[in-house]
């Protein structure tokens, strides 16, 4: 099997906390760790680019137990991509914090999403968004939950349908830093991309997610490797658009510049 299709296997289908290092790139002395403390997006710089965010209405995958007490959605690649200063990496899995590992102002909101990806060269990208809870449910988390079976880590892994991804990442600007993976070994040299502004979650929705972890024998906490927040080190932490193009989209305007080529 090629190192390329052993590397994404890894990251996709890990239930464990041990993943194979990656090269740090960017970041050679491992400093840059995740997840951060972030106190408003005010005074930060715009990075200059933007993240392009391509994701269709409906993909695949599968959900399982990844062992830290999360469900896991591992997505068919290149159903979903991102591009990124010239770079596309494809979606590979999603996972859940809660509370969240990222903090604002020193606070945990009730949940994350950490959405991984990665490119042809094996560069990682995380998007993380966060979450309070509110009265809007987040349908991803509905998704995963109506489909865990037994939720135990050797549970086997269920073939599913995710009919909402295009509206998974909120559109807005993006907390943009080198950052790392937060489980061990916490390997350097990740893209990393928070939403400034949190989203809705129901408190019914944490709820059956810690059940379910609960239920398997898990901490409470759901995600119990949740990694505290790490100094900045004195990497540059900017802000980033991103801008939403589904994949229907796109193909709409492929086949109308193709027509207007005709003309
Ligand atoms: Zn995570």
């Amino acid at each position: 099997m090629p190192s390329h299709t052993l590397f994404l296997n890894s990251v996709i289908n890990s239930r464990s906390s041990v993943r194979r290092p990656i090269a740090t790139g960017a970041d050679p002395e491992n400093v840059y760790q995740s997840p951060l403390n972030f106190d408003g997006p005010s005074g930060l710089a715009s990075s200059g680019k933007t993240l392009s965010i391509n994701y269709p209405t409906k993909a695949t995958g599968e959900v399982f137990n990844n062992g830290h007490g999360s469900p896991q959605i591992a997505f068919t690649p290149g159903d979903a991509t991102v591009t990124y200063d010239g770079k596309t990496y494809a979606l590979l899995q999603v996972h859940f914090h809660s509370p969240s590992e990222e903090t604002i102002n020193g606070e945990a909101p009730a949940l994350d999403a950490h959405f991984v990806h990665a490119s042809d060269d094996q560069s990682l990208l995380v998007i993380g968004v966060m979450f309070d809870a509110g009265s809007t449910p987040l349908p991803l988390l509905t998704t995963a939950l109506d489909n865990e079976d037994g939720f135990t880590a050797d549970a086997p892994k269920k073939n599913i349908t995710i009919p909402d991804l295009s509206s998974a990442i909120p559109k807005g600007d993006f907390y943009t830093f080198q950052g790392s993976l937060t489980t061990p070994p916490c390997t350097g040299g990740l893209q990393w991309f928070v939403a400034t502004e949190p989203q809705s979650v129901t408190a019914d929705q944490i709820k059956a997610l810690k059940a379910v972890g609960t239920a398997a024998g898990l901490s409470a906490d759901v995600g119990n490797a949740r990694r505290p927040v790490q100094p900045l080190n004195g990497r540059d932490l900017t802000i980033t658009q991103a801008s939403s193009a589904s994949r229907v989209a796109a193909g709409v305007t492929a086949i109308v510049a193709a027509a207007a080529m005709l003309i």
